[in-house]
């Protein structure tokens, strides 16, 4: 197994187990280098949305520090702090105010708010950010446009699950990922993603969503890789359970793309390693 989770969380978010005890999961089960990646939200970012099993700019230094000292028990896990930001055009300025103050590993930007509704909290919220942008195209438009300008803002590490918008999309009930318009968009995205530098990660919790497909899907995997973008590998793990859940998945897929090195971060500077 390849011994790397990037992306996850803790009950200082919405996880569901300790730092303790997702470190104690991590090292059982074989992992080398792991990030704790905690929901976290600026503060103009909480008073806007819905969605509340976050860090919060009060307790982000406590969260920190928490880390830090757990990390002690587990000399042979190479520990990484990390946030997975909640990203806002609107709120840009705020985000780079707010992370320049911090010393972080590793940062994620995700998009998973447009509406103070999380788009990702059922269908009826994903039904209601479609409406609200003028249907399901415009809805994808808007958000790879964020996730471009979060990819040029060069305030983030990483792009969390790059096309969570097809994150209800079973069965294409939606959109079609094969009409022009929606191959379009992503490559715009993907142009400004590979100018910029950041990486983009394998979100191993899609298999297990109701799309129930990698992130991003294998078709935006090969752009990537001809485009020669970094990947980082995330588990997006809740609980002790699911720390490697889906990996044998996400190994086969990097071996089908002709991935052959992931990338992590220490003190937000890139490091590889082979697989
Ligand atoms: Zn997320
Ligand atoms: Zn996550």
């Amino acid at each position: 197994m390849i011994s790397i989770n990037l992306h996850t969380h803790t009950s200082w978010s919405d996880g569901k187990n300790s730092i303790s005890e997702m470190l104690q999961s991590a090292r059982a089960k074989g992992f080398k280098i792991y990030a704790i990646t905690d929901h976290f939200q600026t503060k103009n970012a909480v008073e806007y949305s819905n969605f509340k099993l976050t860090v919060k700019e009060d307790n982000l230094k406590p969260y920190l520090n928490a880390i830090e000292k757990e990390a002690e028990a587990f000399p042979e896990l190479l520990v990484l702090k990390g946030v997975e930001v909640d990203y806002y055009s609107q709120f840009e300025d705020e985000i780079q105010a707010t992370l320049e103050k911090y010393d972080l590993d590793v940062v994620i930007a995700s998009i998973h708010n447009i509406l103070p509704d999380c788009f990702d909290n059922g269908p009826e919220f994903w039904e209601k950010t479609a409406a609200s942008q003028g249907g399901a195209v415009m809805f994808y438009r808007k958000y790879f446009d964020w996730v471009g300008k979060a990819a040029k803002s060069g305030l983030f590490d990483i792009i969390g699950h790059l096309d969570l918008v097809k994150l209800f999309n079973k069965d294409e009930r939606y959109f079609s990922e094969g009409d022009a318009e929606y191959v379009k968009t992503v490559k715009k995205c993907l142009k400004a993603i590979k100018e910029s530098g950041i990486a983009v990660e394998i979100n191993c919790e899609g298999w297990s969503k109701p799309a129930a497909r990698e992130y991003p899907s294998r078709w935006i995997f090969h752009l990537l890789k001809q485009a020669d973008v970094d990947i980082s590998l995330g588990g997006d793990s809740h609980d002790i359970n699911s720390i490697d859940a889906n990996y044998q998945l996400a190994e086969e897929l990097l071996h089908e793309i002709g991935i052959t090195r992931l990338v992590y971060f220490v003190h937000r500077k890139k490091h590889y390693l082979e697989i």
